[in-house]
């Protein structure tokens, strides 16, 4: 079984042609890369022309429909995001989740749709605020695993991603004891192994103590993805943590 760390980059609905300059200087620290991979989500129209220029860098769509081709007027399905040259598909996003009504139901079909299509599925999870509040993350955790991830999969072939939804562009995260509990209890719901990223505010200025955490195998990261020396920082520091870890 091959647990592969991974820095995955979100830019979510940002970027633009002139973006995939800071691509381009990404994409060649991703080519020295030993040991783990790295990747960028761009916005759908940035896909293919990513794909074209990214080398060992890999590509991946932020969502994608669970459907086949069809009348879906706006939509684009895992088939579509594979064809593009993209290796990866975040699914279950929180803004996705919150803003589009996204349920765990959902989110593990279009996970199955992603593999179906030779995709590694990201699949997100993460309490709120709220819920962490009341004592409920672990348990908010453990029912999005094993409602949102599908029942099989392939060896290195889906990605878990643990994101306290108020972590997300707060500049706040959990506690490196609270990331560890989560990492673990996410494990032990899955039903086989597979990377757990942590993400919520990761910055080179906290990627180094998060990417030691033991059971943390790479990040999602959202805001400091956008600049390339920002999201070449972090991938230093998972070299960093390749190298003593
Ligand atoms: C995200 O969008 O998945 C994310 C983690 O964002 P940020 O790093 O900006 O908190």
């Amino acid at each position: 079984m091959t647990v592969r760390p991974l820095i995955a980059g979100n830019w979510k609905m940002y970027g633009r042609q002139a973006s995939l300059l800071e691509l381009d200087a990404i994409a060649a620290r991703a080519a020295t890369a030993s040991g783990f991979d790295v990747a960028i989500c761009p916005p759908f129209p940035l896909l293919a022309l990513a794909a074209a220029r990214a080398g060992q860098l890999g590509i991946g769509a932020q969502d994608c429909r669970a459907d086949p081709d069809g009348a879906f007027t706006g939509d684009v399905n895992a088939a579509m995001v594979k064809d593009a040259g993209a290796a990866f598909v975040i699914v279950g996003h929180s803004e996705r989740r919150q803003g589009h009504g996204e349920t765990d139901a959902a989110v593990r079909a279009k996970a199955e749709a992603a593999l179906a299509a030779g995709l590694i599925p990201i699949v997100c999870v993460g309490e709120t605020l709220a819920q962490r509040q009341a004592g409920a993350a672990a348990a908010v955790v453990e029912a999005q695993v094993r409602a949102s991830v599908p029942g099989a999969y392939p060896d290195g072939g889906l990605v878990l991603a643990y994101e306290p939804v108020w972590a997300i562009g707060s500049g706040l995260t959990p506690s490196l004891e609270e990331i560890e509990e989560i990492h673990g209890v996410a494990r032990a719901a899955l039903p086989s192994p597979a990377a757990i990223l942590y993400g919520g505010s990761v910055k080179p200025t906290n990627a180094v103590e998060i990417l030691a955490v033991p059971g943390v195998d790479g990040a999602l990261v959202g805001g400091a993805s956008l600049k390339a020396a920002d999201f070449i920082a972090i991938i230093d520091a998972m070299a960093q943590q390749i190298r003593v870890g």
